[in-house]
C-alpha cells in the first residue's frame, strides 16, 4: 500500500473503504513507519506542528452506580481508589491554575457518576466562569449523562467542550456495560452538539473488540462529527471487570492512532488514558499522528511527569498550542 498516496486522497477527500482500513490495522511492522508517514502528511497538513494540551481534574471520584467494566470507579469494581464527593469551586480553580502554568490549552473537569446533579452542575458551571476569566482557559465537562436543560445551564456558563466517549462499538458495547446503553451514550453527544457545545467523544481500545469493532468506532466518531477525539487504551485496572486484560502492544496502539486520522482527518485526536502504559517508549511516534496529549494524571492512574511531557515535545520539535493568556506570559520568554 502506497501510504503516503492514500494520505493524499484523504486530504483531497477520499473516505477510506473497509478494506484501506482493515489494511492500516493490518499493516506489518516493516511497513509502521511508511503508514506512521501517512498519517503525519494528514496531521501536518490540518495542524502543522502544533500539540493541544489537556489537563484532568477528577471533581469527583468513585461511588459510581454504572457498571462500566474497565472502570475503577464504578460500585461494582473492588479496586482501591481514593473516593470523595464533588469538589468545591475552590478546588476546581486550584486545578486550573496549575493547567496555565503547564501551558495547558484546555483544562477538563471530569466527575464519575451516571449524571451530574443540579449542584454538580452549578458548582461547574461556577467554576467555569472564573476560570475564564481568570485564566482564559478553555474548558471540557465530562459529567456522564446530560440532559437538555443541564446542556443549556453549562453552555450558558462559558463550557467550550464536552465529553462523552462512544468508547466502543455498538455490537460489543453491553459486553462492557449494561447499566446504560450505546444509544443513551449517543444521545448525549446529540444533546451537547443541539446546545452549541462543541463535542469530545473517543474510544477506550484493548477491551477484548475485534478490528472490525475499531473500524467500526473510528466511523461512528466520524459520523458523529466529534471535534475532538480521545483514543484511550486500555489500562487495565485491578479490581475491574476488564482486570489482567493486556491484549496491546506499541505498534498496534499506533495503527490504531493511524486509522482514526485515516477516518478523521480534520478532527483533534488526542492520545489518552493508557498512553505510558501502552505506547511505552514509541509515544513519540503516536505525536506524528495524534496532535493533541493529556498532561499529568488520569482519573485513577498516574501519567508521567509532566515535563517529561515538556521534554518529549520540545525534543520532537512541535510547538503547544497556547491560549491568548498564556502567549502573553510565555511568549516572552
Ligand atoms: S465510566 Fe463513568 S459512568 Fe462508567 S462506571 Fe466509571 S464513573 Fe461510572
Amino acid at each position: 500500500m502506497n501510504w503516503l498516496q492514500l494520505a493524499q486522497e484523504v486530504i483531497d477527500g477520499k473516505v477510506i473503504t473497509n478494506e484501506d482500513a482493515r489494511s492500516i490495522l493490518n499493516c506489518d511492522d516493516d511497513d509502521l513507519l511508511p503508514l506512521i508517514n501517512g498519517a503525519y502528511h494528514i496531521r501536518k497538513h490540518y495542524y502543522g506542528k502544533k500539540v493541544k494540551l489537556n489537563m484532568i481534574i477528577n471533581a469527583k471520584s468513585g461511588y459510581c452506580p454504572e457498571d462500566c467494566g474497565y472502570c475503577s470507579q464504578s460500585s461494582k469494581s473492588t479496586a482501591e481508589i481514593e473516593k470523595y464527593p464533588f469538589l468545591s469551586k475552590e478546588e476546581i480553580l486550584e486545578g486550573a491554575k496549575r493547567a496555565f502554568e503547564n501551558k495547558v490549552g484546555t483544562y477538563c473537569i471530569v466527575a464519575s457518576g451516571r449524571g451530574p446533579t443540579r449542584k454538580d452542575v452549578g458548582v461547574v458551571s461556577e467554576a467555569v466562569e472564573e476560570i475564564k476569566e481568570k485564566y482564559g482557559l478553555k474548558v471540557c465537562a465530562c459529567l456522564g449523562l446530560l440532559k437538555e436543560e443541564q446542556a443549556a445551564q453549562l453552555k450558558e456558563a462559558g463550557v467550550d467542550r464536552y465529553n462523552h466517549n462512544l468508547n466502543t462499538s455498538e455490537k460489543h458495547h453491553s459486553y462492557i456495560t449494561t447499566s446504560h446503553t450505546y444509544e443513551d451514550r449517543v444521545n448525549t453527544v446529540e444533546i451537547v452538539k443541539k446546545h452549541g457545545i462543541s463535542p469530545c467523544s473517543g474510544a477506550i481500545i484493548g477491551m477484548k473488540e475485534t478490528k472490525e469493532d475499531v473500524i467500526e468506532i473510528a466511523r461512528a466518531l466520524h459520523q458523529l462529527d466529534a471535534d475532538s477525539i480521545p483514543v484511550n487504551f486500555l489500562h487495565a485496572i485491578e479490581g475491574t471487570k476488564l482486570e489482567g486484560v493486556h491484549d496491546l502492544n506499541p505498534r498496534y496502539c499506533l495503527k490504531v492512532l493511524a486509522l482514526f486520522r485515516y477516518i478523521n482527518p480534520t478532527k483533534e485526536i488526542r492520545i489518552s488514558g493508557g498512553r505510558e502504559v501502552n505506547l511505552g517508549s514509541l509515544q513519540p511516534l503516536g505525536l506524528y499522528i495524534a496532535n493533541s496529549i493529556f498532561l499529568g494524571n488520569y482519573l485513577t492512574t498516574e501519567g508521567q511527569e509532566e515535563n517529561q511531557d515538556h521534554k518529549m515535545l520540545e525534543d520532537l520539535g512541535f510547538e503547544i498550542e497556547l491560549m491568548p493568556k498564556q502567549e502573553e506570559v510565555f511568549s516572552c520568554h
